[in-house]
């Protein structure tokens, strides 16, 4: 389902980072990885260039037979394959729950009005906002935020779907409901890449766990072996750090 090879990617402002330095990795349908390393390896970064909102400097991206990086890919093609969900919800302010999952399909996906909504309804019920449909962003709390983000994002059909951390900027006590939706989404079957610090959800759903470290992917493996057995150092302090 996704195919990455030797990718790098460098900022120049405000210096020079190799962001990305040869990063290959192939994930396969229905699976859910899960992405791990400190702040500033390269995870949103690595994320961000498999729907090409950063556009890496070279290698290979597949997405389900799209080509990300060749220039005559259609961004919009890679937006409805692709789904992602941010740390910050990224809902329209200006408009009502139900119209955040619903504008995506008129413009991009060019579905008509009713269909769209009618589609839109059948997601907000699925992630348990129904009953919020007319309401704004700002009237609902950071979990129900997040749960209409990854509705919007379920409503462009994506192959794929990218989540950045999805539950660091919620209080505790709404977690559980983010990461609920997403543990039902992942026995679905879909096909999921997940940067996050919840371990438990990492030991529970993902088949498996990728450590980055500057920029690199240090070490691949099962839950299992990274809770148990983890092999590089760097994995070990890291996980010493967190756990
Ligand atoms: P992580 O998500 O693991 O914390 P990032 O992918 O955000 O790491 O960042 C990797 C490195 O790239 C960091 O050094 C960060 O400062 C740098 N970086 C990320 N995005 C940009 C950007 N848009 N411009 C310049 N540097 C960036
Ligand atoms: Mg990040």
């Amino acid at each position: 389902m996704i195919d990455v090879k030797n990718v790098y990617k460098t900022f120049f402002v405000p210096h020079e980072i190799q962001a990305l330095h040869d990063v290959s990795y192939h994930i396969n349908p229905g699976e859910v990885v899960v992405v791990i390393g400190p702040s500033g390896s390269g995870k949103s970064t690595f994320l961000r260039c498999l729907n090409r909102l950063e556009h890496a400097n070279s290698g290979h991206i597949m997405i389900d037979g799209v080509d990300v990086l060749a220039p005559k890919t259609n961004i919009n093609k890679i937006r409805m394959e692709v789904g992602m969900v941010f740390q910050s919800f990224n809902l329209f302010p200006h408009l009502t729950v139900l119209e955040n999952v619903t504008v995506g399909q008129t413009s991009v996906r060019k579905r008509g009005k009713t269909e769209s909504a009618e589609n839109a309804m059948n997601l907000l019920n699925k992630v348990g906002i129904h009953a919020k449909a007319d309401n704004y962003p700002a009237q609902l709390s950071g979990g129900q935020m997040q749960r209409v983000a990854i509705a919007r994002a379920l409503a462009m059909d994506p192959k794929v779907m990218l989540f950045d951390e999805p539950t660091s900027a919620l209080d505790p006590e709404m977690v559980g409901e983010v990461l609920d939706v997403m543990k039902a989404l992942a026995k679905e079957g879909m096909t999921m890449v997940v940067v996050t610090h919840e371990m438990g959800f990492a030991r529970e759903v993902a088949d498996h766990v990728v450590f980055m470290d500057e920029g690199k992917i240090v070490e691949v493996g099962t839950p299992e072996h990274f809770f148990t057995d983890p092999e590089h150092e760097r994995t070990k302090l890291f996980l010493s750090q967190i756990l």
